[in-house]
């Protein structure tokens, strides 16, 4: 298969870390024989740098002429950086929110895996924790309360707000079948989450859920108050497969996930329309306090890659390869700074990216 890829390194660790998720992408299509065609893209601060805005319309038109975009992660210090300077307008995160917006980017999921290795960083009990867990997040990213109609107003002398939560069946009906897609080629189970005691929204997303899932019967579907999900996620995270949601729930639930697994360096995220395109970048962002020093976990951008192979181009087997290479390099005691502890082995951004390389093309991870 020729796989065409538009490639963002961005700003901060982002190059760094992209570099080697193209490392294990390039012997990943190499093991299997697939072909790869990279082109680059700038966005963020290298963009305003380069072109003095953080995306160009040429680039925009480039990332939707591939079959994905793989992207490390932009912008600077706040604090330092002239980037900041700018008018918010043309600041290096409007370049990623007028990426979403063009390629009409529904579908953000985040996994939040913990690995048996990595229980230490899990801020839960030994008891709660059990094997470690890995769960994916599906939030509807382009509708509900950020998108809805909001006013301020003085109403009988007093200023008062009003933001609208919104959803048309359509939009529940394509992230829905997304979830069970996606629930198909993991453990076979949906957990949608709303708050459909109090909400109208909700009601009718659990009555579309529910149409959905009768396509669906091998996968097995339950409802969660969002109330109740939030605190199962503390005590028993190990239940959980695919949780579908609405983009606030999923806002503040999948942070939540992310913040159990206690590593921000190895979680990995996907951003899908309604074709097989997707953007794919770690959850992250730039780390300009550790850029250019060989210090970045580059496993959350790797495991990115992998999640497009997978989503994009339905190539399960070499995405699993990929993740069995970064299994396999925890358990033999490799780690970055970030995720370092008593007994292992501290290596750089790029001998990190050299080791996963290794065990895919040894085999180990096939
Ligand atoms: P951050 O995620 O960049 O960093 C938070 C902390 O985590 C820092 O101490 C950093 O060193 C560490 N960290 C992050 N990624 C790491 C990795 N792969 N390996 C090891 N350590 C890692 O968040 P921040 O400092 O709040 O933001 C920095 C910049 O990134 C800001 O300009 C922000 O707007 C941007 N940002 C971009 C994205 C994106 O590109 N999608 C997302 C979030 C933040």
């Amino acid at each position: 298969m020729r796989l065409n890829i538009a490639v963002i390194p961005g700003d901060g660790i982002g190059p760094e870390i992209v570099r080697e998720a193209k490392k294990v992408l390039d012997v990943t299509v190499e093991q299997f024989g697939h072909e790869l065609i990279y082109t680059e893209v700038l966005m963020g601060g290298a963009s305003i740098d380069a072109c003095g805005v953080p995306l160009t319309d040429e680039a925009i038109e480039t990332a939707k002429a591939k079959d994905a975009v793989l992207m490390g992660s932009i912008g600077g210090d706040a604090a330092t950086s002239p980037w900041y300077q700018l008018p918010p307008h043309l600041r290096p995160e409007a370049g990623l929110l007028k990426l979403r917006k063009s390629l009409g980017l529904f579908a953000n999921l985040r996994p939040a895996v913990l690995y048996g290795e990595l229980k230490g960083a899990c801020p839960l009990k030994e008891e709660i924790i059990g094997d470690g867990f890995d769960m994916m997040i599906m939030r509807e990213l382009t509708g509900g309360l950020y998108f809805g109609e909001r006013r301020t107003e003085e109403v009988d002398g007093l200023l008062t707000a009003v933001d609208t939560l919104t959803y048309n069946e359509n939009e529940i009906r394509r992230i829905a079948k997304r979830a069970f897609d996606i629930a198909g080629k993991r453990r076979k189970k949906v957990c949608s989450v709303d708050k459909a005691n109090v909400l109208d929204s909700s009601r009718l997303w659990r009555k579309i859920v529910e149409e959905v899932a009768k396509d669906y019967p091998d996968i097995m579907l339950e409802h969660m108050l969002v109330d109740n999900c939030a605190m199962q996620l503390v005590k028993n995270p190990g239940q959980f497969d695919v949780i579908l949601t609405e983009n606030m729930f999923g806002d503040i639930l999948s942070d939540e996930a992310s913040m159990v697994t206690g590593s921000i360096g190895m979680l990995s995220s996907a951003s899908l329309n309604d074709t097989k395109f997707g953007l794919y970048e770690p959850s992250h962002g730039s780390a300009p306090d550790i850029a250019g020093k060989d210090l970045a976990n580059p496993i959350a951008t790797i495991l990115s890659a992998a999640m497009m192979l997978r989503f994009t181009f339905d190539l399960d087997e070499e995405a699993a390869a990929i993740e069995r290479a970064v299994q396999q390099v925890l358990t033999e005691g490799w780690r970055t700074a970030d995720i370092m502890s008593e007994g292992c082995t501290q290596v750089g951004t790029r001998k990190m990216g050299d080791l996963i390389a290794e065990f895919i093309i040894k085999g180990v991870g096939l």
